[in-house]
């Protein structure tokens, strides 16, 4: 059986205060996971090891940093190694979210290079992919996002691949308020599957999370949720609010 996951992106928000402030409102929501069932918290670098004390005893929650570095260590004034997350207890690492590629020119050929440090450290990337408006429009999104995993995932061994979570975000719906309707996620969730399974073997296709990212929110997870192929929910705005992340991790 594949984990289902709810995961939380704070972005650029909350100061440690808040943020302690919100994974207290959440775990005292007194949420029950079921078996296979993970919630993760994305945190800003600086609280990640704070996120990671607060959530330790927690079975089922678990910590993500929002970026890696894709250089192993040295003069890289800034940056933050896969390997510094690792020390302070991170679980989980989203590679390729669309700001980091639209914001910062996180090239697919980059993207590979922090999903392999992710991997040689211990951590399991949440690989973002995801087309713009201008591809949905064109109807090319199928090509688009198999372009993504092709260039930063088609490297990995199938193994390799065991460790690593795909979000689908199409980047139209980040933030706009729009989401994917239930059957556009449906359909490129199974287009992405169907790519694994081709690429990987259909073994590994099936133990694949595919979470599903866009405006989702309390009154539209459960049906996004309901699709077969989507494993759960990356979660930007809403996991600021503790009662809408409650509730989307509920529709899991
Ligand atoms: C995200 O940034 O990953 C995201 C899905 O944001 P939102 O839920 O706010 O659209």
């Amino acid at each position: 059986m594949r984990k289902k996951i709810v995961a939380g992106n704070w972005k650029m928000n909350l100061t440690l205060a808040q943020g302690e402030q919100l994974i207290n409102d959440i775990l005292q929501a007194g949420l029950k996971l079921a078996e296979g069932q993970e919630v993760v918290v994305a945190t800003p670098f600086p609280y990640l090891a704070k996120a990671k004390s607060l959530l330790k005893n927690y079975p089922g929650y678990f910590v993500a940093a929002q970026n890696c570095a894709s250089e192993k260590a040295g003069a890289f004034t800034g940056e933050v190694s896969a390997e510094m997350l690792q020390s302070v207890g991170v679980d989980y690492v989203i590679i390729g979210h669309s700001e980091r590629r639209e914001y910062f020119n996180e090239t697919n050929a980059i993207l590979a290079k922090k999903v392999d440090l992710a991997l040689a450290n211990g951590l399991k990337p949440i690989f973002c992919c995801g087309e713009p408006l201008a591809v949905r429009q064109a109807e090319t999104q199928n090509e688009y996002v198999a372009r993504q995993l092709e260039e930063s995932l088609y490297h990995l061994t199938a193994e390799q691949l065991k460790q690593v979570v795909i979000a689908y975000e199409p980047i139209w719906a980040i933030g706009t308020g729009l989401t994917a309707s239930a059957g556009q996620a449906q359909d490129m969730h199974a287009f992405i599957r169907g790519q694994i399974a081709n690429k990987f073997g259909r073994e590994a296709a099936l133990h694949l999370t595919i979470l599903y990212g866009g405006s989702a929110k309390p009154g539209n997870a459960a049906e996004l949720f309901a699709n077969p192929d989507v494993d759960g929910g990356l979660i930007g705005g809403a996991s600021l609010v503790a009662a809408d992340f409650a509730a989307i991790i509920s529709s899991l």
